[in-house]
């Protein structure tokens, strides 16, 4: 089997309102896919983690930097030509945007792999430890309108809630005394039992975390996300001795290299790879080993299209417990409640996320040769941006 063409699909369209997280407002979805061709008949799908201009960059990495690269190739090597484009692209970036594109193709030739054995990706690995995971619904964001902001928190929280997530994950990011008002808010709408996590997308400096996260501990918040900026490696291992709040992190780190100093540091307690943005599936799995080595549990980051979620459900198979026992601690799929065409309407075999947390709280994880999802042509056509 030869690579016979490597092809991106930008699309986007306009979200019906203004969203928003500590560091930009945004008013626009968009999604990055990458199409992988052979001469064997089959096609394989991946995802470049970044919105809007970066997806243009990372395009352009993947056309016309890496596709000539692995044209005329064998795509079940997929560990050499990580290695091989790795390697040539090293002196110009260890981080960000040629590892997103990097992931993208990768992801895109796993997929392949998988169809090629005709498994799942996690039973290609040997390793499909679980058949479904639980389901943590992230909203809550940021409006511009910052009047009656607890309010509409509170009522988002509830409808999370009311859809069937048990845990649900907020934005913080309009300074220390008025994100604590927000948490508390949301905290009210819920019940008890419900786990709440809050993100605050490092932007905070970790004086402003402390204070923060003293609060989400009173408040039993289950996690406090980048709280300080993924560089400041001591502030997170600061912040990590000194609350009880689980500090989770990672999303903006690369490769096991970056990983490496982010666990020898000691700086997370939940470890967020995110295998569209962090070198694919072959380098999240080499993280993964990582996380587990300094026993970190690792609750996976999910951002973008049902190509990405899907990639996600095979890698949360694919987790080992930690460290094994009766009861182990389960991992979680992260999902948007927010509107995400991209999710909801793409793939040809929808994953009916929210049918199957509306009655369990649980989605169950496909298994279908490769990561299981095939976009839908006249969606692609339809949000198109090129
Ligand atoms: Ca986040």
């Amino acid at each position: 089997m030869k690579i016979t063409a490597v092809r991106s699909h930008r699309l986007g369209y306009d979200l019906p309102e203004t969203l928003g997280y500590s560091q930009q407002w945004y008013a626009r979805r968009s999604a990055h896919l990458v199409e992988i061709e052979t001469d064997a008949g089959l096609t394989g799908w991946g995802e470049c983690f970044g919105p809007g201009a970066v997806a243009v960059g990372n395009q352009t990495i993947v056309e016309q930097v890496i596709a000539p690269l692995i044209i005329g190739r064998d795509p079940v090597q997929r560990e050499v030509l990580w290695h091989e484009v790795y390697n040539l692209l090293r002196d110009h970036g260890q981080k960000g945007m040629p590892l997103q594109a990097l992931s993208g193709v990768d992801i895109a030739l796993w997929d392949l792999a998988g169809k090629a054995a005709g498994l799942s990706i996690a039973r290609l690995m040997g390793a499909r430890y679980r058949d479904s995971v639980p389901v943590y619904g992230y909203g809550m964001m940021l409006r511009p309108d910052r009047t009656r902001l607890e309010a509409r928190f509170a009522g988002e929280a509830a409808a999370i809630e009311a859809a069937g997530f048990r845990a649900t994950k907020m934005k913080v990011g309009l300074g220390v005394a008025e994100d604590i008002r927000l948490v508390e808010a949301v905290r009210r709408a819920l019940k008890d039992e419900t786990r709440l996590m809050v993100d605050a997308n490092h932007g905070y400096h970790v004086t402003q975390a402390m204070a923060v996260g003293r609060a989400l501990e009173d408040l039993g918040v289950y996690w406090f996300e980048e709280p300080v900026a993924p560089e400041d490696l001591e502030g997170y291992a600061e912040l990590r001795r000194s609350l009880k709040v689980n500090i989770a992190g990672g999303e903006a780190e690369f490769t096991r290299w970056g990983w490496r100093r982010l666990l020898e540091g000691r700086c997370v307690s939940i470890a967020q790879p995110e295998v569209c943005g962090l070198g694919g599936i072959s380098e999240f799995m080499k993280v993964l080993t990582l996380c587990q080595t300094h026993f970190i549990p690792v609750i996976n980051h999910v951002w973008g299209s049902a190509v990405s979620i899907a990639t996600n459900l095979q890698l949360l198979a694919a987790q080992p417990p930690l460290p094994g026992g009766l009861f182990p601690d389960e991992p979680m799929l992260e999902f948007d409640t927010t509107h995400n065409a991209f999710m909801s309407d793409l793939s040809l075999e929808s994953l009916q996320v929210r049918e199957q947390v509306a009655a369990t709280g649980r989605v169950t994880i496909p298994d279908r040769p490769g990561h299981g999802v095939e976009p839908n042509p006249d969606v692609l056509a339809k949000y198109r941006l090129h």
